[in-house]
């Protein structure tokens, strides 16, 4: 028979447990013999409205792992979603599985059908691993899917209202930071010359700043820093660069016990999800090294105010900008609130967004 430690240890890491700690209202296990789907849906919270979140495809190293990686996407896709001011709540979903050997039609469509299975509680759109093409498969069997290509009615790439988004809020950083928010004359260092660098490079060149930019692939780095009169650099000396901002816009965690030391820029502002390795440790150690951190959910925000328009409204463009644009105020608001209580800006940004669905839930019950 277990001794009491034992039988403590495994409810400790049971699965309720672990969704309670989390707060999540529900946790869809989809399995499919047939089509080998293995799939979980995590719906973090509806008190905004339907749960919108990505589907990321991964190659997890054990089920545990991509039960923690959902539960830890969609409670950030609440925090990220209340905090740009959508109506709409917080989810995201997990197939397991290395994409190369196991996507195919059948086994979207099967996704597509638990999606379905929701009833609108949860709204699904693109993430790692996952391309318009495979949307378009689970379209085939569910309405709620957004972020669809052109060519199935959607309006298309997200990354250039992300890039603004992240632009605006990089300003307000700057405004927080140096009191003015021009960056004009800015040393500014981007990391990724993807879709949301290259766009974002083009502003930052627009407006004054000097840019150094790198990228995996050098010759994507050496395009977009022709055409925007940019500065190339190598992958590892975009952290020891004597720069203002460094603006991650490539990968995750890059600011971790390695690089955090080796920067030094006053501001940190990029698109890239999950920037800091430990959000409460690393965010802490950029307080007191005098960095401001401008939290990544808050301005790469723009991607999901684009793709919850045309999903939820008759798209506008000009609307998406605009309620983009409002990143700026927030992003202001958030740092100086940050500054006023000694926490960091990552901690009062969580309140914000939090604070914001407490007020929305008293007027639930209310028609
Ligand atoms: P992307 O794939 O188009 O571009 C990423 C670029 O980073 C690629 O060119 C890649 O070669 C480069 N890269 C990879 N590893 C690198 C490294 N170690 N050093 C330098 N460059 C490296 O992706 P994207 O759509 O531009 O998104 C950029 C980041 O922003 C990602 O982290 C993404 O999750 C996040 N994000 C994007 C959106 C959006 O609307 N696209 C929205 C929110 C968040």
């Amino acid at each position: 028979m277990a001794d009491v430690n034992e039988m403590k240890a495994v409810t400790e890491n049971s699965i309720f447990t672990q969704v309670q700690r989390m707060g999540h209202e529900q946790v869809v296990f989809c399995h499919d013999e047939a089509t080998g789907l293995k799939a979980i849906i995590g719906i973090h919270n509806t008190v905004l409205g339907p749960a919108l979140g990505g589907t990321r495809m991964w190659d997890y190293a054990s089920d545990e792992d991509a039960l923690e990686d959902v539960l830890r996407l969609s409670r950030g896709m609440t925090y990220k979603n209340a905090l740009a001011g959508l109506n709409i709540g917080g989810g995201k979903a997990v197939i397991i599985g290395d994409p190369k050997k196991v996507k195919n039609e059948a086994l979207l469509r099967r996704f597509g059908k638990f999606v379905n299975s929701l009833g609108g509680k949860y709204v699904t759109a693109e993430d790692v691993n996952m391309g318009d093409r495979d949307m378009e498969y689970i379209s085939y069997e569910t309405n709620h899917v957004c972020g669809l290509a052109p060519t199935m009615g959607g309006a298309g790439n997200p990354s250039p209202v992300t890039a603004y988004g992240t632009y605006v809020g990089m300003k307000a950083a700057a405004k927080h930071t140096f009191g003015s928010d021009t960056l004009a004359g800015k040393r500014i260092a981007v990391q990724g010359a993807g879709s949301v660098g290259s766009t974002l490079v083009e502003y930052l060149t627009k407006e004054g700043a000097t840019v150094y930019i790198c990228d995996l692939f050098e010759d994507r780095a050496a395009q977009v820093a022709a055409e925007n009169g940019a500065h190339v650099v190598g992958m590892e000396e975009i952290y020891d660069l004597d720069v203002d901002i460094y603006s991650p816009c490539a990968l995750g965690a890059t600011i971790n016990d390695d690089t955090i030391d080796r920067l030094k820029c006053k501001i940190i502002a990029g698109a890239a999800n999950n920037q800091l390795k430990d959000e409460i440790k690393h965010g802490k150690i950029l307080v007191e090294k005098g960095i401001v951190y401008a939290p990544d959910f808050l301005i790469n925000a723009g991607g999901v105010i684009h793709v919850c328009l045309d999903h939820f409204t008759d798209y506008n463009r000009d609307r998406a900008m605009a309620m983009t644009e409002r990143i700026y105020d927030t992003c202001l608001e958030i740092l100086e609130e940050a500054q006023k209580q000694g926490i960091t800006p990552q901690e009062a940004a969580m309140a914000a967004a939090q604070k914001r669905i407490d007020q929305v839930a008293k007027i639930k019950s209310v028609l």
